[in-house]
Protein backbone atom coordinates (compact mmCIF):
# COMPACT_ATOMS: atom_id res chain seq x y z
CA UNK A 1 0.00 0.00 0.00
CA UNK A 2 1.53 3.12 -0.76
CA UNK A 3 1.63 5.75 2.22
CA UNK A 4 0.96 8.88 2.32
CA UNK A 5 2.50 12.15 4.28
CA UNK A 6 0.44 14.70 6.20
CA UNK A 7 1.82 17.99 5.51
CA UNK A 8 1.01 21.05 7.45
CA UNK A 9 1.57 24.87 7.39
CA UNK A 10 0.57 26.80 10.02
CA UNK A 11 -0.04 30.14 9.98
CA UNK A 12 -1.51 33.07 11.83
CA UNK A 13 -5.02 32.73 9.96
CA UNK A 14 -4.95 29.89 8.13
CA UNK A 15 -3.51 26.78 8.30
CA UNK A 16 -2.91 24.50 5.61
CA UNK A 17 -3.24 20.99 4.94
CA UNK A 18 -2.91 18.03 2.68
CA UNK A 19 -1.82 14.46 2.32
CA UNK A 20 0.98 14.02 -0.16
CA UNK A 21 2.91 10.94 -1.94
CA UNK A 22 6.55 9.81 -0.83
CA UNK A 23 7.20 11.21 -4.22
CA UNK A 24 6.27 14.70 -3.52
CA UNK A 25 3.08 14.88 -4.98
CA UNK A 26 0.34 16.70 -3.29
CA UNK A 27 -2.76 14.39 -3.21
CA UNK A 28 -5.52 16.48 -1.39
CA UNK A 29 -5.25 19.90 -0.44
CA UNK A 30 -6.79 21.95 1.77
CA UNK A 31 -7.40 24.81 4.56
CA UNK A 32 -8.70 25.21 8.22
CA UNK A 33 -9.26 28.72 9.90
CA UNK A 34 -6.21 29.31 12.67
CA UNK A 35 -7.77 29.36 16.18
CA UNK A 36 -5.32 31.49 17.95
CA UNK A 37 -7.90 31.75 21.00
CA UNK A 38 -6.87 30.20 24.21
CA UNK A 39 -2.98 31.28 23.76
CA UNK A 40 -3.36 28.74 20.79
CA UNK A 41 -4.00 25.63 22.57
CA UNK A 42 -6.91 24.21 19.80
CA UNK A 43 -4.13 24.63 17.41
CA UNK A 44 -2.87 20.84 17.64
CA UNK A 45 -6.43 19.57 18.36
CA UNK A 46 -8.17 21.24 15.18
CA UNK A 47 -5.21 19.44 13.04
CA UNK A 48 -5.81 16.45 14.49
CA UNK A 49 -9.61 16.51 13.91
CA UNK A 50 -9.12 17.82 10.30
CA UNK A 51 -6.88 14.64 9.20
CA UNK A 52 -9.41 12.36 10.93
CA UNK A 53 -12.46 13.94 9.17
CA UNK A 54 -10.42 14.03 5.60
CA UNK A 55 -9.24 10.36 5.65
CA UNK A 56 -13.29 9.21 6.52
CA UNK A 57 -14.58 11.79 3.72
CA UNK A 58 -11.68 9.71 1.10
CA UNK A 59 -12.89 6.62 3.11
CA UNK A 60 -9.03 6.12 4.27
CA UNK A 61 -7.76 4.40 7.24
CA UNK A 62 -5.55 6.31 9.85
CA UNK A 63 -2.56 3.51 8.49
CA UNK A 64 -2.26 5.56 5.75
CA UNK A 65 -0.75 8.37 6.83
CA UNK A 66 3.09 7.19 8.14
CA UNK A 67 3.73 10.41 9.64
CA UNK A 68 2.96 14.43 9.60
CA UNK A 69 5.53 17.04 9.43
CA UNK A 70 4.78 20.61 10.51
CA UNK A 71 5.91 24.00 9.89
CA UNK A 72 5.24 27.17 12.64
CA UNK A 73 5.72 30.75 12.47
CA UNK A 74 8.94 31.17 15.00
CA UNK A 75 11.90 29.87 16.07
CA UNK A 76 11.94 25.90 16.65
CA UNK A 77 14.23 23.35 19.30
CA UNK A 78 15.31 21.13 16.54
CA UNK A 79 16.26 18.85 19.37
CA UNK A 80 12.51 18.38 21.09
CA UNK A 81 10.82 19.87 18.29
CA UNK A 82 9.69 22.54 20.73
CA UNK A 83 8.12 26.08 19.76
CA UNK A 84 10.64 28.69 21.37
CA UNK A 85 8.05 31.32 20.57
CA UNK A 86 5.35 32.28 18.51
CA UNK A 87 4.21 35.52 19.06
CA UNK A 88 1.02 35.46 17.15
CA UNK A 89 -0.44 32.15 18.21
CA UNK A 90 0.45 32.66 21.94
CA UNK A 91 3.11 30.53 22.43
CA UNK A 92 6.29 30.30 24.57
CA UNK A 93 8.20 27.37 24.86
CA UNK A 94 5.12 25.29 23.79
CA UNK A 95 5.93 21.39 23.28
CA UNK A 96 4.85 21.26 19.83
CA UNK A 97 5.79 17.98 18.54
CA UNK A 98 5.07 16.18 21.71
CA UNK A 99 1.52 17.85 21.56
CA UNK A 100 0.76 16.71 17.95
CA UNK A 101 2.08 13.29 18.90
CA UNK A 102 -0.22 12.49 21.54
CA UNK A 103 -3.47 14.03 19.69
CA UNK A 104 -2.74 12.18 16.34
CA UNK A 105 -0.88 9.01 17.43
CA UNK A 106 1.66 9.46 14.47
CA UNK A 107 4.98 10.62 14.32
CA UNK A 108 5.47 14.12 14.03
CA UNK A 109 8.23 16.85 12.69
CA UNK A 110 8.95 20.55 13.69
CA UNK A 111 10.20 23.32 11.78
CA UNK A 112 10.16 26.94 10.99
CA UNK A 113 7.95 27.99 8.25
CA UNK A 114 10.91 29.73 6.31
CA UNK A 115 12.41 26.58 6.65
CA UNK A 116 9.88 24.01 6.03
CA UNK A 117 9.52 26.59 2.52
CA UNK A 118 13.04 25.86 1.43
CA UNK A 119 13.07 22.29 2.06
CA UNK A 120 9.99 22.62 -0.34
CA UNK A 121 12.00 24.29 -3.29
CA UNK A 122 14.92 22.11 -2.65
CA UNK A 123 12.65 19.00 -3.00
CA UNK A 124 10.27 20.01 -5.68
CA UNK A 125 10.61 23.64 -7.01
CA UNK A 126 12.91 26.06 -8.05
CA UNK A 127 16.13 24.12 -5.94
CA UNK A 128 15.62 20.74 -8.48
CA UNK A 129 17.32 18.85 -5.67
CA UNK A 130 20.05 21.20 -5.56
CA UNK A 131 21.96 20.56 -1.99
CA UNK A 132 23.18 23.52 -1.22
CA UNK A 133 20.43 26.00 -0.91
CA UNK A 134 19.15 29.17 0.44
CA UNK A 135 15.74 30.60 -0.18
CA UNK A 136 14.47 34.02 0.71
CA UNK A 137 10.63 34.56 1.42
CA UNK A 138 9.44 38.09 0.45
CA UNK A 139 6.32 38.83 1.66
CA UNK A 140 4.51 41.07 4.63
CA UNK A 141 8.41 40.50 5.98
CA UNK A 142 11.41 38.41 5.05
CA UNK A 143 11.98 34.83 6.09
CA UNK A 144 14.62 32.64 5.00
CA UNK A 145 15.91 29.04 5.20
CA UNK A 146 19.74 27.95 4.42
CA UNK A 147 20.16 24.43 3.28
CA UNK A 148 23.62 23.42 3.49
CA UNK A 149 24.97 19.71 2.69
CA UNK A 150 21.07 19.04 2.59
CA UNK A 151 20.35 19.43 5.66
CA UNK A 152 19.24 22.75 7.47
CA UNK A 153 21.27 25.53 9.69
CA UNK A 154 19.28 25.77 12.38
CA UNK A 155 22.10 27.79 15.08
CA UNK A 156 22.42 27.21 18.63
CA UNK A 157 18.73 29.03 19.19
CA UNK A 158 16.88 28.15 16.22
CA UNK A 159 17.87 31.81 14.55
CA UNK A 160 20.04 30.73 11.56
CA UNK A 161 18.66 31.98 8.24
CA UNK A 162 17.22 35.08 9.56
CA UNK A 163 17.90 36.99 6.24
CA UNK A 164 15.00 39.62 7.22
CA UNK A 165 17.55 41.14 9.72
CA UNK A 166 20.70 41.19 7.61
CA UNK A 167 21.35 44.52 8.02
CA UNK A 168 21.44 46.83 5.00
CA UNK A 169 21.18 50.28 6.10
CA UNK A 170 23.87 50.81 8.71
CA UNK A 171 23.02 54.43 10.10
CA UNK A 172 19.29 56.00 10.57
CA UNK A 173 17.27 52.78 8.78
CA UNK A 174 13.94 52.70 9.52
CA UNK A 175 12.73 50.34 12.65
CA UNK A 176 12.27 46.71 12.38
CA UNK A 177 9.52 44.45 13.74
CA UNK A 178 12.64 42.56 15.74
CA UNK A 179 13.18 45.69 17.70
CA UNK A 180 16.37 47.03 15.39
CA UNK A 181 17.04 49.17 12.51
CA UNK A 182 17.92 49.28 8.66
CA UNK A 183 17.31 45.25 8.44
CA UNK A 184 16.68 43.85 5.03
CA UNK A 185 12.92 43.35 5.64
CA UNK A 186 12.31 46.78 6.32
CA UNK A 187 13.50 47.43 2.48
CA UNK A 188 12.63 44.37 1.08
CA UNK A 189 9.48 43.27 2.48
CA UNK A 190 5.70 44.52 0.35
CA UNK A 191 5.67 46.80 3.63
CA UNK A 192 9.04 47.79 3.40
CA UNK A 193 9.16 48.79 -0.94
CA UNK A 194 5.29 50.87 -0.13
CA UNK A 195 7.07 53.12 2.59
CA UNK A 196 10.07 53.26 0.08
CA UNK A 197 7.77 54.58 -2.34
CA UNK A 198 5.77 56.59 0.34
CA UNK A 199 9.09 58.41 1.23
CA UNK A 200 10.31 58.83 -2.30
CA UNK A 201 6.60 60.12 -3.37
CA UNK A 202 7.14 63.13 -0.27
CA UNK A 203 10.19 64.14 -2.35
CA UNK A 204 9.79 63.58 -5.55
CA UNK A 205 9.11 66.83 -8.02
CA UNK A 206 8.34 64.81 -11.47
CA UNK A 207 5.55 63.38 -13.28
CA UNK A 208 4.03 60.17 -12.08
CA UNK A 209 1.88 57.60 -12.08
CA UNK A 210 1.81 56.32 -7.88
CA UNK A 211 0.68 59.83 -7.10
CA UNK A 212 -2.68 59.16 -8.86
CA UNK A 213 -2.64 55.69 -7.74
CA UNK A 214 -2.43 56.98 -4.27
CA UNK A 215 -5.17 59.73 -4.77
CA UNK A 216 -7.19 56.80 -5.31
CA UNK A 217 -6.51 53.93 -3.77
CA UNK A 218 -5.27 55.47 -0.35
CA UNK A 219 -2.81 53.41 -0.19
CA UNK A 220 -0.07 51.76 -3.06
CA UNK A 221 1.13 48.04 -2.95
CA UNK A 222 4.36 46.64 -4.29
CA UNK A 223 2.43 45.49 -7.03
CA UNK A 224 1.41 49.16 -8.21
CA UNK A 225 5.29 49.93 -7.98
CA UNK A 226 6.73 47.08 -9.90
CA UNK A 227 3.87 47.91 -12.75
CA UNK A 228 4.55 51.40 -12.63
CA UNK A 229 8.63 50.90 -12.76
CA UNK A 230 7.93 48.19 -16.33
CA UNK A 231 5.77 50.72 -17.78
CA UNK A 232 8.61 53.69 -17.11
CA UNK A 233 7.80 55.65 -14.60
CA UNK A 234 10.90 57.23 -12.95
CA UNK A 235 9.83 57.49 -9.18
CA UNK A 236 8.57 53.32 -9.88
CA UNK A 237 12.34 52.56 -11.12
CA UNK A 238 13.70 54.49 -8.63
CA UNK A 239 12.41 52.53 -5.84
CA UNK A 240 12.59 48.78 -7.45
CA UNK A 241 16.31 50.09 -8.34
CA UNK A 242 16.95 50.93 -4.37
CA UNK A 243 15.41 47.87 -3.43
CA UNK A 244 17.02 45.81 -5.57
CA UNK A 245 20.36 47.23 -4.13
CA UNK A 246 19.70 45.93 -0.97
CA UNK A 247 18.26 42.79 -1.75
CA UNK A 248 21.21 42.25 -4.43
CA UNK A 249 23.67 43.47 -1.60
CA UNK A 250 22.90 41.28 1.42
CA UNK A 251 22.05 38.06 -1.33
CA UNK A 252 25.70 38.59 -2.66
CA UNK A 253 27.04 38.53 1.13
CA UNK A 254 24.93 35.43 1.94
CA UNK A 255 26.41 34.01 -0.81
CA UNK A 256 30.24 34.76 -0.31
CA UNK A 257 29.81 32.89 2.75
CA UNK A 258 27.82 29.86 1.81
CA UNK A 259 28.31 29.72 -1.98
CA UNK A 260 25.01 28.10 -2.37
CA UNK A 261 24.15 26.48 -5.56
CA UNK A 262 20.93 28.29 -5.74
CA UNK A 263 19.10 30.99 -4.09
CA UNK A 264 15.89 31.22 -4.44
CA UNK A 265 13.26 34.19 -4.08
CA UNK A 266 9.52 33.34 -3.46
CA UNK A 267 7.11 35.29 -1.15
CA UNK A 268 4.06 37.77 -2.95
CA UNK A 269 6.57 40.11 -3.77
CA UNK A 270 8.91 37.31 -6.13
CA UNK A 271 5.38 37.23 -8.24
CA UNK A 272 7.26 40.69 -10.41
CA UNK A 273 9.22 37.96 -11.50
CA UNK A 274 12.23 39.07 -13.99
CA UNK A 275 11.34 42.84 -13.26
CA UNK A 276 12.49 41.94 -9.70
CA UNK A 277 15.12 39.07 -10.86
CA UNK A 278 17.08 40.87 -13.46
CA UNK A 279 17.46 43.98 -11.39
CA UNK A 280 18.86 42.15 -8.43
CA UNK A 281 20.76 40.12 -10.17
CA UNK A 282 22.90 43.26 -11.49
CA UNK A 283 23.26 43.85 -8.01
CA UNK A 284 24.13 40.77 -6.93
CA UNK A 285 27.14 40.34 -9.33
CA UNK A 286 28.78 43.46 -8.83
CA UNK A 287 28.94 42.32 -4.37
CA UNK A 288 29.29 38.66 -5.33
CA UNK A 289 32.81 37.95 -5.78
CA UNK A 290 34.54 35.91 -8.91
CA UNK A 291 33.40 32.57 -7.52
CA UNK A 292 30.47 32.63 -6.31
CA UNK A 293 29.51 35.20 -9.21
CA UNK A 294 30.26 31.83 -11.21
CA UNK A 295 28.55 29.04 -9.33
CA UNK A 296 25.63 30.67 -7.52
CA UNK A 297 22.31 31.06 -9.50
CA UNK A 298 19.55 33.25 -8.45
CA UNK A 299 15.80 32.24 -9.14
CA UNK A 300 11.99 33.23 -8.60
CA UNK A 301 10.62 29.99 -6.62
CA UNK A 302 7.80 27.62 -8.56
CA UNK A 303 5.91 25.95 -5.44
CA UNK A 304 4.29 29.63 -4.70
CA UNK A 305 1.82 29.01 -1.36
CA UNK A 306 2.74 24.90 -1.62
CA UNK A 307 6.10 25.49 -0.67
CA UNK A 308 5.06 24.83 2.97
CA UNK A 309 3.58 21.86 2.90
CA UNK A 310 5.48 19.76 0.37
CA UNK A 311 9.06 20.80 3.04
CA UNK A 312 6.94 19.54 5.89
CA UNK A 313 6.69 16.20 3.85
CA UNK A 314 10.11 15.90 3.08
CA UNK A 315 10.60 16.40 6.78
CA UNK A 316 8.92 13.54 7.23
CA UNK A 317 10.47 11.30 4.73
CA UNK A 318 13.80 12.78 4.96
CA UNK A 319 13.67 11.01 8.82
CA UNK A 320 11.64 7.95 8.51
CA UNK A 321 13.94 7.00 5.75
CA UNK A 322 16.86 7.05 8.11
ZN1 LIG B 1 14.80 43.11 12.00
Amino acid sequence: MDKWIMGVDLGGTTTKLAFINIYGEILHRWEIPTDISEKGKNITVNIAKAMDTKLNELGEPKSKVMGIGMGAPGPVNSLNGSIYEAVNLGWKDYPLKDLLEVETSLPSFIDNDANIAALGEMWKGAGNGARDLVCVTLGTGVGGGIIANGALVHGVSGAAGEIGHFTVVPENGAPCNCGKTGCLETVASATGIVRLANEALNSFKGETSLRGILDIQGSLSSKDIFEAAEKGDQLGKDVIDQVSFYLGLALANIANVLNPEKIVIGGGVSKAGESLLAPVNDYFKKFAFPRVRQSTELSIATLGNDAGIIGAAWLVKARLDE
